[in-house]
């Protein structure tokens, strides 16, 4: 068989990690499989390295940030590669560029667009363990570039995809995919098996458990992927086309934190005046999520909309500049806010899912600012500071009829 093992940062976090994870993987070859080891970068090194280039610029150079970030996945394979040598094992890291993994150039959030698997192949030929850099590419320019925060997963299920592996093993802190992120609901259940339709929208919604492109590119070349810990021997959760289970009201609840509102009031209420914005934000490469309209009683238009909390100062700093495209509009930008998602393939089928969503939130006391739905999911816009209160809520709601 030909497994794709990728370990998550916390799984890396120091020597004796790396050491545990070499000891599993060489478990894996030993047992006569071709191995690639997909890593991310050590601990809270991303993070540290985003704080201090931070600490330079509110905004630095998007290029430099990319070369800066992707050095984190090149000191965890490198320090695996020596441990596996070090434990008699041949091995080989291998950085982006020398795969080489192809991406395009939006930095900070590349996409993969071509991996040549020559190199790779040689390599499991002579029988090495090949230990790829998760989260970065090279693009046209011979630039490094990176995937988006939790893109390692997104490298696993690519190279998974480009060497028709038998499965793609994704080892992270948590044992499986649970019904509600559980360090925040310590009652979420952990599911065997969900689709990928579910847990595409739940990654998208907030669930950093897995990367949504990683599921997404997992689904189109029908990859098969594993959750599981990389402490324990727990089954973990499959991520797979259909399911046997029996379908709940709905599979889980998510949340996010990671989002600002942006309001732009004052627009001219015609059609032009909402297409200028919202091509304005697709030119910079803005993805806008949750959105509503309003009309006001002095007949002019008001925008709302979410964005990614980090494009937050850009998009301020965008529509002041083209003030002179959007008429003369009143931008206002707050970051403490959150979303809180229900998500299933029940959600459309079954017309309580929203009243009893509301209910919970409503008996915690929790308000709604905006919200929107879709055939698997609601989602709700809310107070930041009340978002784990509202994830337990609304938990605990549903949880009441799975027992
Ligand atoms: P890694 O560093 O291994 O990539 P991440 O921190 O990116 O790990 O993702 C694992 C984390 O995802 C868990 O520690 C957990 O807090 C969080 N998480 C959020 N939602 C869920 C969920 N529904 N099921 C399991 N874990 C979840
Ligand atoms: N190291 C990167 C991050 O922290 C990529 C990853 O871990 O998947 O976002
Ligand atoms: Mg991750």
């Amino acid at each position: 068989m030909l497994v794709v093992m990728k370990f998550g940062g916390s799984s890396v976090a120091d020597l004796d990690k790396i050491r545990n994870v070499a000891e599993r993987c060489i478990r894996k070859w030993k047992e006569g499989n071709r191995v690639v080891v997909v890593l991310s970068a050590m601990g809270k090194t991303t993070d540290r390295l985003l704080a201090q280039a931070g600490e330079i610029s509110k905004m630095p150079s998007r290029r430099e940030m990319d070369m800066l970030l992707a050095t984190g996945e090149q000191v965890s394979v490198s320090l695996m590669a020596m441990t596996m040598i070090q434990m008699g094992v041949t091995a080989i890291s291998l950085n982006a560029w020398q795969v080489p993994m192809y991406t395009n150039s939006t930095y900070q959030n590349a996409k993969l667009k071509r991996i040549d698997c020559e190199r790779i192949r040689k390599e499991l030929d002579s029988n090495k363990i090949v230990v790829v850099t998760g989260f970065q590419g090279v693009n046209k320019y011979d630039d490094i570039t990176t995937l988006g925060r939790g893109g390692s997963d997104t490298t696993a299920v690519a190279l998974a995809a480009a060497l028709h592996a038998d499965l793609c093993e994704i080892y992270t802190d948590v044992d499986g995919v649970y019904t509600a992120d559980p360090r925040i609901v310590p009652n979420a259940r952990k599911m065997p098996e969900v689709t990928y339709e579910e847990m595409l929208e739940f990654a998208s919604l907030g669930a950093k458990v897995l990367h949504n492109r990683c599921v997404e590119m997992a689904r189109r070349y029908n990859v098969k992927l594993v959750v599981k810990s990389s402490m324990c021997e727990a089954e973990g959760t499959v991520v797979k086309e259909k399911t046997k289970m029996e379908k709940m009201l709905i599979s889980g609840v998510a949340g996010d934190k990671n989002i600002a509102k942006i309001t732009v009031a004052g627009m001219k209420d015609d059609p032009e005046s909402t297409f200028r914005l919202l091509n304005l934000l697709s030119s910079k490469g803005v993805n806008i999520d949750v959105m509503i309209q309003s009309l006001e009683k002095d007949g002019t238009k008001t925008l709302t909309f979410t964005v990614a909390k980090p494009d937050m100062i850009m998009i301020e700093e965008l529509l002041k500049n083209e003030g002179e495209i959007l008429g003369n509009v009143n931008i206002k930008c707050k970051e403490d806010v959150a979303k809180v998602s229900v998500v299933g393939a029940g959600v459309s089928s079954n017309p309580g899912v929203a009243a009893k969503m509301f209910e919970a939130l409503s008996n915690a006391g929790i308000n709604t600012n905006m919200v929107t739905t879709s055939e698997i999911r609601i989602t709700a816009v809310i107070k930041e500071a009340e978002l784990e209160l509202a994830m337990r809520a609304v938990h605990d709601r549903f949880a009441a009829e799975w027992e």
